[in-house]
């Protein structure tokens, strides 16, 4: 049907009061009470409920099948690689995705990484030697990481050789002073007290 005609606007204000007609009937008291028990039986949540988890279901299956499309897989690597390749992207990667990694792997933030460094004062936590490039420490505790400290390549590769084990490491110490080890130059080893 045509609009501007006299028919489309008979039609369209008996729709209009029809609808406040609804309106007014909904508004009652005991029509307000009704729909509201309705709403708020079990069976209603649990339908609702329902509802919503499908809805969910259904737009994570779109969004996967969408993501799959090979077209769609080729623009996301070509944006991936300009944002690599642009001087932004390699800002954004130095700083979020440090950022990331570290609150991943060690749960610490990039922030108190740097305080940790300064704390050592660029050095190693064991041989106190200048690091030219920090190794992050860490054990587990129920499975969460937790930062012991930064150490020099040498001295975080000897921590792994004795599988982090004070045991072996004290052994290891019994064994070089048996086979007639002195003193040692290094200066951590001085002040921990370890030659006394
Ligand atoms: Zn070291």
């Amino acid at each position: 049907m045509s609009k501007n005609t006299p028919e489309y606007y008979r039609k369209y204000h008996s729709g209009q009061k029809y609808k406040n007609y609804k309106r007014q009937y909904r508004q009652r008291p005991e029509v307000k009470k009704r729909e509201k028990e309705l709403r708020e039986r079990p069976e209603t949540k649990e339908h609702e409920r329902q509802r919503s988890h499908d809805y969910y279901l259904r737009a994570k299956a779109s969004r996967q099948e969408y993501a799959q499309r090979p077209e769609v897989k080729q623009r996301a690597r070509e944006n991936s690689k300009r944002r690599r390749q642009s001087p932004e992207g390699r800002e954004y990667q130095r700083k979020y995705l440090r950022e990331w990694n570290l609150r991943k792997r060690y749960g610490i933030s990039a922030q108190e990484h740097r305080e940790m460094l300064s704390r050592q004062a660029g050095l190693c936590a064991i041989c106190l030697e200048p690091m030219a490039e920090p190794f992050t420490d860490h054990d587990e505790i129920d499975g969460r990481p937790r930062v012991r400290g930064l150490l020099c390549l040498g001295c975080n590769t000897g921590l792994g050789g004795f599988r982090d084990k004070p045991e072996r490491l004290a052994s290891a110490i019994a064994y070089l002073v048996g086979h007639g080890y002195r003193h040692a130059e290094t200066p951590g080893a001085s002040i921990r007290g370890i030659n006394a």
